[in-house]
């Protein structure tokens, strides 16, 4: 098990409760990361949230299904939580210190204080996180080939496709170049002078505390955060994601001083990506900054757009559903490394990696968690995404199959009865996959 944080924790400790030997070896404190301040382990390095606590909400579901495979990290959290509203946020010194003690505890856990450089011989599971060391970072790209080994994360928002407003959005591809003959992107139109007012909000954003020193987050020029193009000229961004060549607007019949282009993303069809949209503004900016656009002023965030540091592998492209290198089963990806994004999904794919790698070690099937669970669905959308464009991914609903017809009709209206409706379904799943197999 290399790597000590939130997935490497969570995946010994699934080992060995299920009787098995497992060798953590942690790099901190004698090699430090340039975000973690501590030699704990399951050290939460920015917020100290774990999101949402609200029942029936995607965030609260994963949690759910991680209560009940027993996880040892939502355990300790929740003996560590502090009063944070509708999230779970915890106290995070007595977080990891609790993590720490009881791996600590753990006979069948040998912690070892030690960098690993090379893959050892065996079932691995590599969870070394977004800052995985370089030395690891260059055997994990001469593993999977340098071509799938990402150093940072340039991630544009995602909204809910309903909530955007079809009277002023509008479906259309460059000169009508289409690929489904309906226009792939629903394009939202601006006039001069709501791009004005949009330039110059860009420009008043707050930029996300950096954690992490600006020299060590390159931009790469051609995924520059949107504030970083309004900064380098008013109309930069009209020449770049906002230009409205080849479009029409059906309204007014003209093209537009700009647009914004939101694409359909291949395994959520419910969503769409604001493309070239990545940026460093703080979330709260970020939603009103982007609902100052014409068509999404009600639009709903599933994710908002970041860009960090971030070590992570092409998904899609190397692991199967059990979290398996495709080309080399006996080594496991979990955490940030593996290609999704958040506290509780590292918790998450830590957890199936060790209870997968415990199967094999055992001689039992791997198998993966039902496509109804949050759990199952993650790991679906990660191992099967679409290659060419991928994104880490965190919770939301749409990730989840959709309900069936007669289902969703019913509750047409109802939202919130639709998601409860996804969950009871999820949790009857994890319920029969258990009782099954763990
Ligand atoms: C600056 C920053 C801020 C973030 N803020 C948030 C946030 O607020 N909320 C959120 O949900 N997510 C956040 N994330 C994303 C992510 O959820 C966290 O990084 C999370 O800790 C990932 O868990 P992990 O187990 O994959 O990695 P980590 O928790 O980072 O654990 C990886 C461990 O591997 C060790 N390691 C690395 N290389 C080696 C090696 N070669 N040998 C041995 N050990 C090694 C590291 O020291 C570390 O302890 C943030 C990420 C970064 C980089």
């Amino acid at each position: 098990m290399i790597g000590g944080g939130l997935a490497g924790s969570e995946a010994a400790w699934q080992i060995a409760r299920r009787g098995l030997r497992v060798r953590l070896y942690e790099m901190r404190p004698s090699r430090p990361t340039p975000a973690h301040q501590t030699d704990r382990l399951a050290e939460l390095v920015c917020s100290n949230s774990l999101k949402t606590e609200q029942e029936s909400e995607a965030p609260w579901l994963l949690k759910q299904e991680l209560c009940r495979l027993d996880s040892l990290l939502l355990r300790e959290a929740l003996s560590a939580r502090v009063p944070g509203g509708h999230a779970l946020t915890v106290d995070r010194e007595v977080f990891a210190k609790q993590v720490t003690q009881a791996i600590a505890a753990e006979p069948a856990i040998e912690l070892c204080r030690q960098e690993v450089t090379s893959l050892p011989n065996g079932i691995t599971i590599i969870a070394t996180g977004p800052l995985t060391s370089d030395a690891l970072a260059a055997e994990v790209a001469r593993m999977t080939g340098s071509r799938h080994l990402y150093f940072y994360d340039s991630i544009s928002p995602i909204v809910e496709a309903e909530s955007v407003d079809t009277s002023i959005a509008f479906w259309a591809s460059r000169y009508g170049k289409s690929t489904d003959g309906t226009g792939d992107y629903l394009n939202c139109p601006l006039d001069r002078q709501q791009y004005e007012a949009f330039v110059g909000e860009l420009l008043k954003g707050r930029a996300v505390c950096a954690h992490i020193p600006e020299d060590s987050t390159p931009y790469f020029e051609a995924c520059l955060p949107i504030e970083e193009l309004a900064r380098r000229g008013r109309d930069t961004l009209r020449f770049g994601p906002m230009k409205p060549v080849g479009l029409v607007d059906p309204r007014t019949g003209q093209r537009p001083h700009a647009v914004v282009q939101l694409r359909k993303e291949n395994l959520r069809a419910a969503s769409l990506n604001l493309v070239g949209f990545q940026n460093h503004l703080k979330f709260g900016d970020q939603e009103r900054i982007l609902r100052s656009i014409p068509g999404l002023q009600r639009a709903e965030f599933l994710r908002f757009g970041q860009i960090h540091r971030n070590t992570y592998i092409n998904a899609p492209a190397l692991l199967t559903g059990t979290l398996q290198l495709r080309s080399r089963p006996e080594v496991f990806f979990a955490g940030q490394i593996s290609g999704v994004e958040g506290y509780v999904e590292a918790i998450a794919t830590g957890l199936m990696a060790g209870m997968h790698a415990a199967a094999l070690v055992s001689g039992d099937e791997v198998r993966p968690l039902p496509r109804e669970t949050a759990l199952g669905s993650l790991c679906h959308y990660i191992s099967g995404a679409d290659a060419a464009a991928y994104q880490p991914a965190n919770i939301t609903f749409d990730l989840l199959p959709p309900l069936d017809d007669a289902t969703r009709e019913r509750l047409r209206r109802d939202k919130k009865a639709r998601h409860a409706e996804v969950c009871r379904r999820a949790l009857r799943a994890l319920e029969q996959y258990r009782h099954a197999h763990v």
